[in-house]
């Protein structure tokens, strides 16, 4: 079956979905993104993708895209004519074409931003193999720019970073500056250590991942206990446990870091648990 695209206010079959060579996402990587889950047809925390998207928005100073007020409409519509389950919508906004190549950015009455939504079918999304062994990362410098809070398309480095994990056997990396843990590659990271639950505090080095706000209230809510704080990298690796968050992996236990062991190899308790309750409260929230 051929996927149904939208671009732009039409919902067309993917071969004819197309934007300009001059877009300056593909030219400049000036865009932003969101990643929403999918789960029984439903949308898993719609709202936290929809004001990070505007705040994206508002820090680069783009204008939103005309079709704002109706996307919680579009992807119900996407999610419908894909007969989608399980999977992600994947959004983008670009600062659109003005028809050439340009460092200054066009005029915002004049070059309207370009819209962009599919869908990405993952049957079985929420019963990954891998949670139940846990995943490998390997470390590697963070060398990304000085505004990480803002959701970009520019997400080179991070794909060569989930190449280099890939190359040395293991699932992702963990990004480090000046010996502290910022995140994964697409995930916030987290350790546990004598039952506390430690994740770098929000800043501009770091997304402020929709999935993170939601498991860490889960979490107090659970009366677990939560530092929010920056951790090393010799830290993490002498942990009970480790985890990551992200939209499409929801809470995701890390059982190995730099060919470091993280306690007896297995999934401990707390990420575990963690993704049980953030699956069964955001299932119910869903929309
Ligand atoms: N950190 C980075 C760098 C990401 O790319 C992502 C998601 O793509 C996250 C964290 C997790 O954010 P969320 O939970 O909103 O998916």
């Amino acid at each position: 079956m051929t996927r149904t695209v939208y671009v732009n206010g039409d919902y067309l079959p993917e071969e004819d979905a197309k934007v300009s060579v001059f877009d300056r996402s593909f030219l400049m990587a000036d865009g932003v993104y969101e990643v929403t889950s999918v789960l029984g047809g439903k949308l898993i925390d719609f709202d936290g993708h929809l004001a990070r998207l505007e705040r994206s928005l508002g820090e680069l100073d783009m204008q939103k895209p005309e079709a704002f007020d109706d996307l919680l409409e579009i992807h119900r519509e996407l999610v419908r004519r894909n007969d989608l389950e399980d999977g992600m919508i994947y959004l983008q906004v670009s600062r659109g074409s003005a028809g050439d190549r340009d460092f200054i950015f066009p005029d915002p009455e004049e070059v309207k931003p370009t819209l962009v939504l599919f869908t990405q079918s993952k049957p079985g999304l929420a019963d990954s193999p891998a949670a139940k062994t846990g995943i490998k990362v390997i470390s590697i410098e963070d060398i990304r720019w000085g505004r990480r809070d803002i959701k970009t398309v520019q997400l080179l480095y991070p794909s060569m970073g989930k190449m280099m994990a890939i190359k040395a056997g293991c699932d992702d990396a963990w990004l480090v500056e000046d010996g502290f843990v910022t995140e994964g590659t697409s995930n916030n990271a987290y350790i546990v250590k004598d039952g506390k639950i430690i994740t770098r505090q929000l800043s501009n080095d770091i997304l402020h991942g929709i999935t993170r706000a939601a498991v860490l209230r889960f979490a107090r809510e659970a009366q677990m206990e939560v530092e929010e704080r920056s951790f090393t990298l010799d830290e993490a690796k002498a942990a009970d446990e480790a985890f990551i968050t992200s939209a499409s992996q929801f809470v995701m236990p890390v059982v190995e870091i730099d060919g470091v062991t993280l306690g007896d190899g297995a999934p401990g308790k707390v990420a575990p648990r963690l993704r049980e309750i953030y699956l069964d409260e955001s299932l119910k929230n869903a929309i």
